[in-house]
């Protein structure tokens, strides 16, 4: 295989991969991003970051699925602090209905009653009456897990040039993944904006992420060890980052706390938000545009799917092979 000289434009979690992946494969890789500091101009610092192709098929089609069982085997050969709990979903009784549709949409899980749930997390016990138990997915801790990436990329011999904006001029090739920046070349990119926040609760320890399913405010909550968790996510069409506004913080929180109303005691750390880049169909494309191909459109799904974009780009330069759904 002849050895390229790659630049790759934007260090989120899709850059990440990329840079990673290619670096071993034997590129030379030189990872570009705008921010002086990593991680702070990019949408993928706000992620869950769930690994769940199963309960995600809910609101997505079955390419999503597919893709991110393959991302999780990356995950798993790739990253040891991967945490491998599944993940659990519960609703109240009264949205008992919300519960069984999310069961007709999804694959991968089992129906769990109370002593189940109880003994899935504890600190649940006698507070929902039944749940679904995705034994078959993941979960990372974003910053922890890109911090690894990118060391991991510099050690396969990737060079990260902070504060740039634009690929050297040797570059055999640019693949770019600036998320919604790139809006500029692909015009149909759109933002989906979501707000979330940390707490920190000694009170309540959950092992994986759990979802409570409501009609009007669904909520996740995400633990990241250390008493730390994420409660997310408002989903917004809207290309603003910023501030969380006080409606999105009330229905998050008061969600948070008909979860477990312990969490009222928690201590909020962080508000924040990031906007998703988004095709129209809300599925992730590889665009090649002959020495320039985009890597974008991960919504929802960055960290599940950012590892199979990358194992497909690097395919595609090693053989030309192309994912007929995915590539264009
Ligand atoms: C609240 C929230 C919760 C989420 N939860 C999950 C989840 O649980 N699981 C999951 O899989 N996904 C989740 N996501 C989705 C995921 O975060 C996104 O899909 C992902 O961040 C997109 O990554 P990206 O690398 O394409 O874009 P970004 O992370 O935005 O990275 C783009 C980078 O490009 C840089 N850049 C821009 N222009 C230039 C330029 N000219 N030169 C160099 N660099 C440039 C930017 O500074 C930025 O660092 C969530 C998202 C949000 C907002």
């Amino acid at each position: 295989m002849s050895k390229k000289n790659i630049a790759i434009l934007g260090a989120g979690i899709a850059g990440l991969w990329q840079a990673y992946t290619l670096a071993r494969a034997g590129h030379g890789v030189t990872l570009i991003e705008r921010s002086e500091n990593p991680f702070e101009e990019a949408s993928s610092f706000y992620a869950g970051a769930m690994l769940a192709p199963y309960a995600e098929e809910e609101g997505a089609e079955k390419l999503i699925r597919e893709l991110g069982l393959r991302g999780i085997e990356l995950w798993r050969a790739h990253y040891p602090d991967t945490q491998f709990q599944g993940s659990l979903i519960v609703a109240a009784a009264r949205d008992r209905r919300e519960l069984d549709r999310f069961a007709r949409m999804t694959k991968g899980h089992e129906r769990v009653g109370e002593k189940q749930i109880a003994e899935l997390e504890p600190d649940l016990a006698g507070r929902f009456l039944r749940g679904l138990y995705f034994a078959g997915e993941a979960h990372v801790q974003p910053l922890a897990a890109m911090e690894f990436l990118l060391s991991a990329a510099q050690q396969a011999g990737a060079v990260a040039r902070f504060g740039r904006d634009k690929a050297p001029g040797n570059a055999d090739l640019v693949i770019d993944c600036r998320g919604l920046a790139a809006r500029d070349e692909l015009p149909e990119l759109r933002g989906v904006r979501g707000e979330r926040l940390i707490i920190r609760s000694g009170e309540v320890t959950f092992t994986r992420p759990v979802r409570l399913l409501h009609p009007r405010f669904p909520l996740y909550v995400v633990p990241w060890g250390e008493e730390l968790f994420l409660i997310g996510a408002t989903q917004i069409e809207s290309d603003e980052s910023g501030p969380v506004t006080v409606r999105s913080a009330l229905e998050l929180l008061s969600s948070a706390y008909a979860l477990h109303p312990a969490f009222g005691e928690a201590e909020i750390i962080e508000f924040g938000s990031g906007v998703r880049p988004s095709f129209p169909d809300n599925l992730p494309r590889i665009i090649v545009k002959g020495g320039h191909i985009h890597v974008n459109g991960l919504y929802r799904h960055g960290f599940l799917l950012a590892p199979v974009l990358a194992e497909m780009t690097a395919l595609y330069i090693k053989d030309g092979v192309t994912h007929r759904e995915v590539f264009s």
